[in-house]
C-alpha cells in the first residue's frame, strides 16, 4: 500500500471516529480494562482504552503490566473475543404463554443492534470469517448471528506486540490485517512521547467515515514505520506450530497414547472452547414457570468438553477426558478442514493462556509429531 492511500489520525482523530460512529447509530465496543484483564465492552472515549498497559501471557498465565509509553493498543488479545457480541453466549429463542387450552409462541426477533468493533486484531478478523462460513454460508443460516453480523463496522488494529501465546504467523492469519475491515490502524510513536495511527480504508464505508475525520496524508517514513511494526511483531511470536500437514498428522494418530497423557492434566473445564473465537457449539434449554402458564427456550454456548454434549440414550459417546480432548483438537485442526474448508484455529493463543493447567495446543501437536519420529 503506497503512502498515497494511507493517512494519519492522531488520538483526537480517533476520538472523532468514536463520536462519528456513535452519532451514526452504532453501539461502539472496544478494548477496556475490567477485573484486571483487557476485554471488549462499550466505550465512548479514547480514555476508556487501556492506555499504557500491556499483557503478559503464557500457559495458564495472564497479567496486565505497565508499558513505558502511552500506547492505546499495546497488548495482544484478552479472554473475550468478538464471538461474545456476534454469536451471543445466551440467546432467547422463543417465549410461549398458555391461552386457554392452547399456547401462543412468540419467537424472539433477531437483534436490530448495529455494532462498531474497535481494535479487531488480524487473527480475530480471520475468526469472524470462519464463523461466517459456519453460521452463514452452510445449508442452515443462523438468523441471530446474521442479524448481528450484517451491519458491523470494523476498525482493525495491526498488532504491535505479539502475546506470549500468539502463533498467528504460523497459521497465516496475522499479525497484519488482510481483509474484513472497514478501517485498519497501525499505532506508531509520534516522536514526542505520544502515538498516532497510520490508517487505511478497506471499504467504501470506511472511506466515507475517514473523510469526516481530521487527518493528514501519511509520509513515506510513517508508512515504512507501519510496515516495520507488523514485521517486528511477526518475528516475535510467543509460540509457533507447523500447520501444513496437521490434517494428515492427526488422522494418523487417533489412537496415539498421548491423548491419555493430556487427559491426566485436562480438567475438561471447557475454558478453551469458551475463549476460542471460532468454537460455535450451542445447546438449548427449556424452562417453564411452576403454574405451567409460561415457557421459554434459550440457546447457550456449549462445549465438546462436557459429558452432556455427546449424550445419546444410555450415556455419553465421549465418556473419557482423553476422547473429549482428542475430539476438540482433531476437530479444530483437522476435520474442520473437511467440514468448512479451513482450519478452525487462527493462532490467537487464548486456549493456552486461559487453560487453568496450561495445556498448550502447540505443545500437544508437537508431542504427537515427536512420537512419530520415535
Ligand atoms: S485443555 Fe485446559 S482449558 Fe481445555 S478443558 Fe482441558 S483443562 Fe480446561
Ligand atoms: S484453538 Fe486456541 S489458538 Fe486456536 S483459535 Fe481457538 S483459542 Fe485461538
Amino acid at each position: 500500500m503506497s503512502s498515497a492511500h494511507q493517512v494519519i489520525l492522531d488520538v483526537d482523530g480517533l476520538q472523532e471516529l468514536l463520536d462519528v460512529l456513535t452519532a451514526g447509530g452504532y453501539r461502539v465496543v472496544g478494548p477496556t480494562i475490567r477485573e484486571q484483564a483487557i476485554v471488549y465492552d462499550d466505550i465512548d472515549s479514547v480514555n476508556d482504552l487501556p492506555r499504557g498497559w500491556t499483557d503478559e501471557q503464557d500457559g495458564g498465565h495472564y497479567r496486565l503490566v505497565r508499558r513505558e509509553d502511552q500506547a492505546l493498543f499495546g497488548y495482544a488479545v484478552g479472554p473475550a473475543s468478538w464471538k461474545r457480541f456476534l454469536h451471543r453466549p445466551v440467546v432467547k429463542l422463543w417465549q410461549a404463554s398458555r391461552t386457554g387450552e392452547s399456547w401462543k409462541v412468540i419467537p424472539e426477533p433477531p437483534s436490530g443492534e448495529r455494532l462498531a468493533l474497535i481494535g479487531v486484531r488480524a487473527c480475530e478478523l480471520e475468526a469472524i470469517a470462519i464463523q461466517d462460513r459456519v453460521l452463514l454460508e452452510g445449508e442452515f443460516v443462523d438468523q441471530h448471528y446474521q442479524a448481528r453480523r450484517k451491519d458491523i463496522f470494523v476498525v482493525a488494529v495491526n498488532c504491535a506486540v505479539a502475546g506470549g501465546t500468539c502463533f498467528c504467523a504460523s497459521m497465516n492469519t496475522g499479525p497484519k490485517a488482510k481483509s474484513g475491515f472497514d478501517l485498519a490502524l497501525t499505532e506508531i510513536a509520534d516522536g514526542q512521547g505520544g502515538t498516532v495511527f497510520v490508517v487505511m480504508a478497506g471499504t467504501d464505508g470506511g472511506k466515507t467515515v475517514l473523510e469526516r475525520l481530521s487527518h493528514r496524508p501519511a509520509s513515506q517514513a510513517e508508512c515504512v514505520a507501519s510496515e516495520t511494526v507488523s514485521e517486528r511483531t511477526a518475528a516475535s511470536m510467543g509460540r509457533e506450530m507447523r500447520a501444513d500437514d496437521l490434517h494428515e498428522l492427526l488422522h494418523r494418530n487417533l489412537e496415539n497414547p498421548h491423548w491419555e497423557k493430556v487427559a491426566e492434566r485436562c480438567l475438561t473445564c471447557a475454558n478453551c472452547t469458551m475463549v476460542c473465537p471460532t468454537c460455535f457449539c450451542t445447546t438449548v434449554e427449556d424452562a417453564s414457570d411452576l403454574a405451567g402458564k409460561e415457557a421459554s427456550r434459550t440457546r447457550r454456548w456449549d462445549s465438546c468438553f462436557t459429558m452432556d454434549y455427546s449424550y445419546l440414550h444410555g450415556g455419553s459417546v465421549r465418556a473419557s477426558g482423553a476422547s473429549r480432548y482428542r475430539q476438540w483438537l482433531t476437530h479444530k485442526l483437522a476435520t474442520w478442514i473437511d467440514q468448512f474448508g479451513s482450519s478452525g484455529c487462527v493462532g490467537c493463543g487464548r486456549c493456552i493462556t486461559w487453560c487453568p493447567v496450561g495445556i498448550d495446543i502447540t505443545a500437544e501437536v508437537q508431542a504427537i509429531r515427536d512420537s512419530e519420529a520415535g
